[in-house]
């Protein structure tokens, strides 16, 4: 079987989206799953969108930036520079887009685990930073999973219960590798493809081997250079372009 890719806050960048799908192209891609947050921050919201659609999705549910954009959670939850793009984003897009988005929930069970934005407990809006493990343990006790793939905080983090139920976390630097072992459950999140915060600007995906049972951080670089040009051409907050630069 081929692998699963899992990616997540892609935010509308195109550059870094095109850039995982073209690393994506070298682990023989059988599926995608996607955790939510496909637009905000950036400046390509529609052309994301489109090419996110497009791909052969196992699963895809939506962020707390998606469900605002239609009017599905509160603008005011977020800080000003996010309300004010996610008001831009939500005047860039087609009514055909809007509607599509509409469609995704922030949790999702699908053949490959549970999908989730942000945690089991609360999808759309709860952050699993690496160092809450008691967050994380909350997940665990919410629902029945081995797997559960999500996002939200811009950092590649594992947790893992182990069969006599302790639970520890981590964040996943570019190129660790995981043994996925019988008997433990996992919760997974593969760092930011838009907008990465754990201090490397380079787009951050997830490959799962489903038959090895493993699964390996990666990170592609992009041309942030061509993305921050977007953003500023765009009249979205300069702060949005700088950070990408500095992966924070
Ligand atoms: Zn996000």
């Amino acid at each position: 079987m081929a692998r699963l890719i899992v990616i997540s806050d892609v935010h509308a960048n195109l550059q870094a989206l095109e850039a995982v799908l073209a690393a994506a192209g070298d682990h023989d891609p059988g599926g995608f799953v996607v955790c939510g947050d496909l637009v905000g921050y950036g400046a390509d919201p529609g052309p994301v969108l489109e090419r996110l659609f497009e791909l052969p999705l196992r699963s895809m549910v939506a962020g707390n930036h998606d469900l605002a954009a239609v009017g599905r959670f509160p603008v005011e939850w977020f800080n000003d520079i996010a309300a004010e793009a996610l008001r831009w984003t939500a005047d860039q897009l087609p009514p055909h887009l809007l509607d599509a988005l509409r469609g995704l929930e922030a949790s999702e069970r699908s053949t490959e685990g549970l999908v989730v934005h942000g945690s089991v407990v609360e999808p759309a809006s709860e952050y699993l930073m690496p160092e809450e493990s008691q967050a994380a343990t909350r997940s665990f006790d919410a629902e029945g999973f081995d797997r559960c793939f999500f996002g939200h905080t811009h950092v590649p983090t594992v947790f893992i219960r182990s069969p006599d139920g302790t639970v520890g976390g981590r964040a996943m630097r570019e190129g660790e590798r995981l043994d996925l072992e019988p008997g433990s459950r996992y919760l997974l999140n593969p760092g930011s493809v838009g907008q990465p915060r754990d201090g490397s600007p380079r787009a951050a995906f997830l490959v799962v081997d489903t038959e090895a049972a493993s699964a390996e951080w990666r990170r592609a670089a992009y041309p942030v250079e061509e993305a921050q040009a977007r953003i500023r051409s765009a009249g979205l907050p300069r702060v949005l372009a700088d950070r990408l630069a500095l992966g924070r």
